[in-house]
């Protein structure tokens, strides 16, 4: 795919495209994507019934609140940063990425600029020698604070005080910079340890009117405006009824949840990653959220357990991670039997994998709506509401076109 070749069907291509590989649609316009996306979501989940048009973007550009570069040295010596070559950890300089935020892209560019004065020298993966690994910003969309991690191999930063004032001098908006510690040979970009170098060490942004705490660890959707939709989507579609037990499984920062909890009786939040769970907790916290509670765990497992301990959910949300849910997760539903499920995916081939499983146990998609989150890439979020059929609805073994024919339950 060379830039020529993508202008001929896309004037509007990226000319970093061709080395990047990070945007897969550079050869279509945004309508012509918003086509593309939808035609695969109906390929992969027409069998379950109806897909709703896509929800795409007004304005499909700079909408990565997160910005991630890695740093390395060119054989002439030159520092340069960027994105990892698709496939391989050849670094594509980028500077302006037509997806990025902006602020984080030249708060980036000029940390690359500082360097040098201030002999801080690059991660150089062939030998593990070198101290900057990679700078990860991220931008809270409406409240506009900026957090920069600067992720190194050591804490030994003999140059700090001077280098954290230019950047601060530089760069007023950035209200909080962190120190994070990776000296292993790894692809992950964040070690265990970090430090403070200045502020709080978290943003906050607002979603859905509320406040929410994000730590350099934890999960946060990356496109704020068309979260926004998708959350309000999701909740709508609950139908919550003032009194209902929400479990709110895969939850991060516990944003689903917390979006509804005014509507429900109570809340109860699931998420592996532990920095992400005291996120959730203090976000609940932060909003004077009271019927809201948060475990750490596998989602799995705390169904399982939930199940056993014979506690009741009306309503389930759950968001996993690409590689979809699990049986012991769907399984667990299945004895809660919650009435509603509400399905956030951000991989609709294991979605269908799961709705399938949702479908031996009695549970019929509703609705279908794929809300783009990813616009230039390739990436499919849909949104996909399931509910309980009764004992009377159900009239034997899942078959796939049936669904579509469904009469909504009462
Ligand atoms: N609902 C949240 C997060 C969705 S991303 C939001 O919209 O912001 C998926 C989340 O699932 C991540 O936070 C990840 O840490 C978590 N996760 C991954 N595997 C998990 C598991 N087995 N059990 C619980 N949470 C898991």
């Amino acid at each position: 795919m060379s830039t020529t070749s993508n202008r001929k069907t896309n004037p509007d291509a990226c000319p970093h495209a061709s080395k990047c590989g990070g945007c897969q649609l550079q050869n279509m316009t945004y309508d012509r994507q918003l086509r593309w996306k939808q035609h695969l979501a109906v390929k992969l989940l027409g069998e379950f019934g109806h897909v709703e048009p896509i929800v795409g973007m007004d304005d499909p550009y700079h909408y990565r609140n997160k910005v991630q570069a890695a740093f390395g040295r060119r054989r002439d010596g030159t520092i340069v940063s960027g994105v990892y070559q698709s496939g391989t950890h050849r670094i594509v300089p980028v500077d302006d990425c037509m997806i990025e935020d902006e602020t984080a892209d030249a708060i980036i560019t000029d940390i690359r600029g500082m360097l040098r004065a201030y002999r801080i020298t690059v991660y150089d993966e062939r030998n593990g020698t070198g101290f900057l690994r990679h700078v990860l910003v991220r931008r809270g969309f409406s409240t506009g604070e900026v957090m920069v991690v600067l992720v190194a191999t050591t804490d030994r930063f003999p140059t700090k005080k001077p280098f954290v004032s230019e950047l601060l001098s530089r760069h007023p908006e950035i209200t909080t910079l962190v120190l994070n510690v990776n000296p292993k040979d790894t692809n992950l970009v964040l070690g265990d340890r970090e430090t403070v170098l200045y502020g709080r060490g978290w943003i906050e942004d607002e979603l859905c009117g509320l406040t929410f705490r994000i730590s350099p660890g934890s999960f946060y959707q990356i496109n704020p405006v068309q979260t926004e939709i998708l959350y309000r989507t999701a909740i709508s579609w609950a139908e919550l009824d003032g009194g209902s037990t929400v479990v709110d499984a895969y939850c991060g920062i516990g944003t689903i949840g917390l979006a509804a909890a005014s509507g429900a009786g109570q809340v109860i939040g699931v998420e592996l990653n532990r920095s992400a769970v005291k996120d959730a907790i203090s976000n609940a916290r932060n909003n004077g959220i009271t019927n809201a509670r948060f475990y750490s765990g596998d989602a799995g497992e705390f169904m399982r357990a939930m199940a056993e301990d014979g506690m009741k959910a009306d309503v389930v949300f759950m968001d996993p991670p690409r590689a979809g849910s699990s049986k012991t997760f769907i399984d667990s539903v299945a004895v809660l039997q919650p009435e509603k499920v509400v399905y956030i995916s951000c991989n609709p081939e294991t979605q269908a994998r799961d709705l399938r499983f949702f479908a031996e146990k009695g549970y019929r998609v509703r609705r279908i709506r794929p809300v783009d989150m990813f616009p230039w890439t390739n990436h499919i979020e849909t949104v996909c509401c399931l509910y309980h059929q009764k004992k009377d609805f159900i009239t034997g073994p899942y078959e796939p076109k049936d669904a579509m024919y469904l009469k909504r339950p009462k």
